[in-house]
């Protein structure tokens, strides 16, 4: 065995878990770290405080008196609990986080210093962050970009640091991170479901859209990663055999939690409990080393922010335990990827979830209202879900076996498409009081009894209904979830804008009760959303050849999903609501068009190394120990050598041919790699890389992997599935 296997095995056999002692509640840890509204309270003026409470509620601007105030009492709570630093915490265009930490620290002459922080640092920087990716809105000599603080996600102290949540963007105005095209997509949404609601309700001020994710990762030994350079370099295996025993038993999921993972789950909860991240679940994946994990749902903008801090912590965590994370989608071939789904809602400030059936018919007319406007949004717009989903890592996952399809479509349940057809008979027009009377007692009244026992689930659609929410399920597990939650919001946004339109238009020129204008319009929406409900098994054949039919876009690759983000349609779409300009827009797809090209690159470059430099010496190695062996047989058996050494010759003829198609498939990749990196447009290039790149990694991965049959483990280099998988 290669030194290096053999000592990253047997570091990896003398690990113990490493448990911490826990001798404080939970709740009471909560939030600890977290400037949040009860320690604001207590530490604020009267006037800091309602001026904070009115900006996160109402967007009302702080002014800089005030701004002093809060950044003074911020200050002395941090210092209190051994801070140093401050940053301004942001998600630039690269989907991770950004700091760059100042210290409190500041000297006054005399050789004297003091700790100092004010309104102006809390509230505006100007972080040197040419170097962000930008697609071309701001050059590093033009315009720099700034950040400012977003009250509505609270501050906290990670480590020795006060992190401030901020956006990011560039002088010209345009947004240069995913926060704040979200908390725009999040006020359209807000402002257009609260004209909604006042249908039903006229209490109604604001509505909060809800996101609770659910984080799939595999956790992998240190020295394991280490032994291996394609999952240090690209977060996957881009060779390996799989392994005798992976997942067929089903003796994974939701098994016992091996105790190293264990131990890094209680210390990782810890961590998220002072930051204030409320995890409440923990459970084994379907994939040997696979965990899931998953926080009590949030305010939209908050969980975005906690997702992301939770990647960054789960990743600083698991080096206290000897772990790697792994977010990468589909790390493993052979065995389940990950995912993140996205559940979300709409809750309005009566504390009404607008997703949930209610109690009365009329809360229920509100329930199919936000239901069936929903549905409609997506079957419009269900290539941008698929586009805002899409990334180099996620096309693994995306439309093999085990994950949901490229193709969007909804899943409701039988219940609930009864109660769709039911609505879809209505005559047109004015209901009549017989209408009306069925309607309340038969459809609208019975939804709730209908729900409580809809127990049936189905697990292959890409964005199902689960009784209070929708489920977004296509999301990949390495996402910032603000993408697919700034689509969501906005699509549905629109939707909503343009029902209440419709109804009023009704009521006004056709002179019809508010009741009826509702049916009315919602009997309309059923019929033409017919092409994006789906009850069956979206990972069959069947459906695919179902959903062309139903015109449904079947995008598989990145490159082709992508382009209907810079579409007429998206670009009138975000535009129209003010969520992204068309610099916006344009600027995203060029990033994500980048990423996946240097992805593909990176990959190719580390599979040429791998397959050159690490297995075809091997097997030349191995080759050169069968050659002795036959030329000793000869020595021996003279004639007859060829009888005895038959199954030794084959074999060396066999390797021959692998390392020969790995040698040509590599040259002929380098080549392809070439000349796609001539290609200018970006769409061209990353379409080389997917079609002419891409799929010789599998040629020259099939190769190596037969390699792996046949060399001797003895020198095998490369860490093997079976090792790299079963954790202790
Ligand atoms: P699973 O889908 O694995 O069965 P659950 O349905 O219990 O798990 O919940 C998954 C996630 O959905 C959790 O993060 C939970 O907080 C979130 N969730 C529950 N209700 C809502 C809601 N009304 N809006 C948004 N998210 C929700
Ligand atoms: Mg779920």
């Amino acid at each position: 065995m290669s030194t290096l296997r053999f000592k990253a095995i047997q570091e990896t056999l003398n690990r113990k878990p490493n448990i911490i002692i826990e001798d404080t509640r939970r709740s009471e840890l909560f939030g600890k770290n977290v400037y949040n509204q009860s320690t604001m309270r207590q530490t604020l003026t009267k006037d800091a405080f309602v001026s904070v409470s009115n900006a996160i509620e109402k967007g009302a601007k702080i002014e800089r008196s005030i701004a002093d105030q809060i950044a003074s009492s911020m200050k002395d709570w941090a210092l209190s609990k051994g801070v140093t630093h401050y940053t301004h915490w942001f998600q630039p265009l690269t989907g991770a986080t950004a700091e760059k930490h100042d210290a409190f620290f500041e000297t006054i002459g005399n050789g004297d210093a003091i700790e100092k922080f004010g309104g102006s640092q809390l509230v505006q920087q100007e972080p040197d962050a040419s170097s962000f990716p930008n697609g071309g809105i701001r050059n590093t000599f033009e315009a720099r970009g700034y950040t400012a603080w977003d009250p509505t996600s609270p501050a906290f102290i990670y480590e020795t640091t006060l992190c401030i949540p901020t956006v990011f963007v560039a002088y010209t105005g345009e947004a240069l991170d995913y926060k704040t095209p979200l908390l725009r997509a999040l006020q359209v949404v807000d402002s257009a479901a609260v004209a909604v609601c006042k249908y039903f309700d006229k209490n109604v001020k604001k509505v909060n859209a809800s996101l609770g994710w659910e984080q799939e990762y595999f956790l992998i030994d240190s020295a394991l990663v280490a032994s291996r350079p394609d999952i240090q370099l690209t977060g996957r295996t881009l060779l390996g055999h799989s392994s005798a025993k992976g997942q067929q038993l089903d003796d994974h999921y939701f098994g016992t939690i091996p105790n190293r993972a264990m131990a890094y789950m209680r210390d990782l909860e810890i961590q998220c409990m002072l930051l204030g991240i409320p995890l409440k679940t923990r459970h084994n994946e379907v994939a040997p080393n696979q965990f899931e994990l998953a926080p009590i749902y949030e305010e939209a903008n908050l969980a975005v922010d906690h997702n992301a801090l939770l990647m960054d912590v789960m990743d600083k965590i698991a080096e206290r335990h000897n772990f790697k994370v792994l977010f990468h989608e589909k790390p493993f071939e052979g065995i389940n990827g990950s995912g993140k789904h996205n559940n979300w809602s709409l809750s309005t400030d009566t504390g009404v979830n607008l997703l949930s059936p209610g109690k009365t018919p009329m809360s229920n007319l509100q329930f199919l209202t936000f239901f069936i406007n929903t549905i409609k949004a997506v079957n419009d717009n269900e290539e941008l879900l698929r586009a805002a989903i899409a990334s180099a890592s996620n096309d693994h996952r995306l439309g093999a076996n085990e994950a949901p399809p490229a193709i969007m479509s909804v899943f409701i349940g039988d219940q609930l498409t009864a109660v769709l057809k039911e609505l879809e008979q209505l005559t047109s027009g004015k209901l009549s009081p017989q209408e009306k009377t069925d309607l309340k007692l038969n459809v609208v009244g019975k939804i709730p009894e209908i729900l409580l026992d809809n127990t049936d689930r189905n697990r292959t659609s890409p964005f199902a209904f689960t009784g209070n929410k929708f489920e977004f399920r296509a999301v990949g597990s390495k996402a910032n979830c603000a993408k697919p939650m700034t689509l969501l919001n906005s699509i549905v946004a629109k939707q909503l804008i343009d029902f209440k339109i419709e109804v009023d238009e009704l009521i006004e020129k056709k002179d019809m009760k508010k009741d009826d204008a509702v049916f009315n319009i919602l009997k309309e929406y059923i019929k033409k959303s017919k092409a994006i409900l789906f009850e069956g098994n979206g990972y069959g054949e069947a459906w695919e050849k179902e959903a062309k039919k139903r015109k449904l876009s079947n995008n598989k690759t990145t490159p082709e999903a992508l382009k209907a983000k810079v579409s007429k349609k998206a670009i009138n779409l975000y535009e129209g609501l003010g969520v992204m300009n068309a610099v916006e827009i344009e600027a995203r797809y060029e990033i994500e068009m980048e990423d996946y090209i240097m992805r593909l690159q990176i990959e190719g470059r580390v599979l040429g190394d791998l397959a050159r430099n690490h297995i075809v010496p091997t097997a030349v190695k191995y080759q050169n120990i069968l050659i002795e062996n036959v030329k000793g047989l000869k020595e021996i058996y003279e004639k007859d050598f060829k009888k005895v050494a038959k199954a030794q010759m084959e074999l060396l003829e066999d390797i021959s041919n692998h390392i020969e198609s790995i040698n040509v498939n590599v040259v002929k990749m380098t080549e392809m790699r070439k000349a796609a990196n001539k290609v200018t447009d970006a769409f061209d290039k990353a379409t080389a890389y997917c079609n002419k790149v891409k799929p010789l990694f599998d040629t020259i991965r099939y190769h190596c992997d037969k390699l792996e049959l046949l060399v001797d483990d003895e020198l095998w280099p490369l860490t093997k599935y079976r090792e790299l998988l079963f954790i202790k």
